[in-house]
């Protein structure tokens, strides 16, 4: 595996790939890499004949107050990790490769990011789409690999795919749960065990309303309130939002009859966490 730092190495790197006409999997991520991030790896290994890993904590997605000098950056086992999986190429810019002084250049979506996170964290999308869209532009690939996990931000770019007429195919994939259905998360490492205990919580009250919805209940309060009422009961949840939302532009259906994710953010702690399950009527 290549580990490269240097923004022109790695377009060279793309350049010798595409020469061969090796087709390329993409999966960005910000380290701090658990199964999740693996199980997108995995996939891009599995219909791409080059896989490249990036890891970037990007400062423009963080707002001020936000966790970016905390964020884990576990690097020697991230490298470790993408090894064994068979990554190719690890890219690791530091963010004045990504910025260098001068630039001035951002995607600024108007509409599907002002609802879900995008409320709570002003500018977050910003950063992501603008990363994203510069990462894209360097790795030139084939398909990008992002978990449903961020689902905003998965609808969000293939989105931003579509408004710019992007050449690339974006996969979606499944969110990967420990065993008592807790999302990993990069960010669950900040949460002490009684606290992890109660996130687990977070997934329960999604997957009550889903067992709800697949036994018929279609109405999106009576939804809403399941999940809401089922978290009342745990004082150490702080629940930012919980919210159901069209997928393909999020707004609010009154009732479920077309594709729908319910998510929601909630702070265990000092810790924000965010989940959601798909609804799609059959
Ligand atoms: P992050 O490092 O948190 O920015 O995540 C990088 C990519 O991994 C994003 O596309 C995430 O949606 C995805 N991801 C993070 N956690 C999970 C998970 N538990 N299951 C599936 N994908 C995930």
């Amino acid at each position: 595996m290549k580990i490269i730092e240097d923004v022109f190495e790695f377009q060279q790197f793309i350049n010798d790939a595409k020469a061969k006409h090796q087709s390329i999997g993409f999966v960005p991520t910000m380290g701090a890499l658990h199964d999740g991030h693996l199980s997108l790896v995995k996939q891009s290994k599995s219909m791409a004949q080059t896989t490249i890993l990036s890891v970037f904590v990007n400062p423009m997605q963080f707002g001020p107050n936000e966790d970016f000098n905390q964020y884990p950056r576990p690097f020697q086992n991230d490298v470790a990790l993408a090894k064994q999986q068979g990554v190719d190429v690890l890219f690791q810019p530091s963010p004045m490769q990504m910025y260098p002084l001068g630039h001035s250049t951002f995607i600024d979506e108007n509409n599907l990011s002002n609802v879900l996170c995008g409320q709570f964290r002003k500018g977050h999308f910003k950063g992501v789409l603008t990363v994203v869209f510069k990462l894209l532009s360097l790795t030139k690939p084939d398909y990008l690999f992002l978990g449903k996990k961020d689902a905003q931000q998965l609808r969000m770019i293939e989105h931003m795919v579509e408004d710019f007429n992007l050449d690339v195919q974006v996969i979606g994939c499944d969110i990967v749960r420990e065993k008592n259905g807790l999302a990993l998360s990069s960010r669950n490492a900040y949460l002490k065990e009684e606290q992890k205990a109660v996130a687990v919580q977070l997934s329960a009250s999604l997957f009550k309303a889903k067992k709800a919805f697949d036994l018929g209940e279609k109405s999106s309060s009576v939804l809403l309130s399941i999940a809401k009422e089922h978290l009342q009961s745990f004082s150490l949840i702080d629940l930012q939002y919980l919210e159901l939302r069209n997928w393909d532009d999020f707004q609010a259906p009154l009732q479920v009859t077309k594709k729908c994710v319910l998510a929601l953010a909630a702070f265990v702690g000092k810790t924000r966490l965010i989940d959601n399950v798909m609804l799609e009527p059959r």
